[in-house]
């Protein structure tokens, strides 16, 4: 069965279909000649041996009955001469036409010995009534005639054809039995084959149909490996390598979304920019390899800080992060943002270089509102950019949070304007300087 599997799916179905065609043609084959035989059979029974039977009994009926009754009427003269002669001429045709029928058959060698017997006894037997009929036409009485001789010869004539119809009968019994037997056999063999086809259809569809499923399961492994390798391509897509954060084209993706599910729902919308403090010179003094670490470590404060499904966390780029909380108010947006600030300066890491402290520290900014429809996506992160650089002009080490966003409502260009006169930003907005940090 093999080769079954090497076939391609469409193939396997076209075998499938093409055997059970075959099966349903060789099971109607088989019907249309096993009826063709039954019909041999019967049509053998009946000519051979009803057909014979029949025409014997009839010249046993003309010369029993009718030539019989013709010579008793002419006695008791209740028919005339030459109405019994009409009777008799009629009669002994009958019996020609019935006989001849009857010789015309097929006939075995052996039977034909005791029929040409039978068929001069009936000659002797119709040259008897030819005499009668003779000496009728020319005048004789008939009523004279004896009966004795009518009875011998009818007697002898009947025991002869009845010979002839028992044999006739015995063979048609004789055929009616073999012709059961071999209706027996018939239908055992018919049916014996019919199952050998049935069983080997379904042997062979099994196996096609096997060989699909197997096909079938085959491919749903293959799409479910697929969908995982896909999983794990859109995952590292969309995962920073260093930190294992969410990456910038993440941010993207999800700030999009829980921007317009906020603003669908007029709920709170909370976005924090993080940027490590005098990094660059932390680089300097420990190497690279140990500023990655210190970035690590920076990320893992934030993964451990924000837990809720709401929050995500992103690394934006170089030693900054992106944090967006969905259904968190000013206060607590506030609170989580100095506990991050605390939580990453309590990591201790050694910055002796930083003009803040002598450990590493962070700058965040922030703004917060209540989204509508009025709300500019853009304006609304570049607030948080601000709110950092704030945060940077303020010395580092703090958190600035923006909870007016009615320029954020209005557009770039003015966000863009703002940003290039400083004076003007720090009275356009409404900033709640948290707490600062113990240096
Ligand atoms: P400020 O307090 O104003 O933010 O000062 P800063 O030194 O942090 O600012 P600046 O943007 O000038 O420096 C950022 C530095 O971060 C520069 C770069 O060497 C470093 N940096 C960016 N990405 C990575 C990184 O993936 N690994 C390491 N080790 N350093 C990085
Ligand atoms: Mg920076
Ligand atoms: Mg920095």
């Amino acid at each position: 069965m093999q080769f079954i599997e090497a076939l391609k799916l469409r193939n396997k179905l076209f075998l499938l279909f093409l055997l059970i065609t075959l099966g349903l043609i060789s099971i109607g084959v088989m019907g249309a000649l096993n009826i063709n035989s039954m019909k041999k059979n019967i049509d053998a029974l009946y000519f051979g041996s009803l057909v014979p039977v029949t025409e014997l009994n009839e010249v046993l009926q003309v010369y029993h009955g009718d030539l019989t009754t013709v010579i008793y009427k002419i006695k008791s003269e209740k028919i005339s001469q030459s109405q019994a002669i009409s009777k008799i001429d009629n009669s002994l045709m009958k019996i020609n036409k019935h006989w001849n029928s009857y010789e015309s058959h097929y006939k075995r060698d052996m039977e034909l010995e005791y029929i040409n017997y039978v068929s001069l006894e009936i000659k002797v037997m119709n040259n008897y009534f030819i005499r009668i009929m003779k000496a009728g036409i020319a005048g004789k009485n008939l009523k004279k005639l004896s009966t004795d001789t009518l009875e011998k010869h009818t007697a002898h004539i009947n025991a002869i054809i009845q010979k002839l119809v028992n044999y006739e009968v015995e063979i048609a019994r004789h055929q009616r039995k073999m012709f059961l037997e071999k209706y027996d056999k018939l239908l055992s063999q018919v049916f014996t084959i019919l199952v050998l086809i049935v069983l080997g259809v379904l042997f062979i569809s099994y196996y096609v149909f096997k060989s699909i499923q197997n096909d079938h399961t085959k491919l749903e492994i293959a799409t479910k490996k697929l969908k995982r390798a896909n999983k794990k391509l859109e995952n590292v897509s969309y995962t920073d390598a260093l930190t294992s954060l969410h990456n910038r084209r993440y941010f993207n993706f999800v700030y999009d979304r829980e921007l317009k599910r906020a603003k669908r729902t007029h709920s709170n919308i909370t976005f924090m920019m993080l940027d490590v403090d005098y990094f660059k010179q932390y680089n300097d003094t420990y190497g690279h390899i140990e500023g990655d670490a210190a970035l690590k470590t920076v990320a893992k404060v934030l993964k451990d800080t924000l837990k809720r499904p709401g929050d995500f966390v992103f690394r934006m780029g170089g030693e900054e992060f992106g944090i967006l909380l969905t259904n968190t108010d000013e206060d607590n947006s506030s609170k989580l943002a100095q506990s991050i600030c605390d939580a990453v300066r309590n990591k201790e890491i050694k910055h002796e270089n930083s003009k803040v402290n002598s450990f590493l520290t962070i700058s965040i900014g922030l703004v917060c509102c209540i989204a509508d429809d009025a709300l500019n996506e853009e304006v609304f992160i570049t607030r948080a950019d601000t709110m950092l650089y704030e945060a940077k002009e303020a010395g580092r080490n703090r958190c600035i949070m923006s909870t007016d966003i009615s320029e954020a409502k209005t557009t770039v260009i003015k966000e863009s304007e703002l940003n290039n006169n400083q004076e003007q930003r720090a009275e356009s907005f409404t900033i709640k300087k948290l707490e600062k940090l113990s240096a």
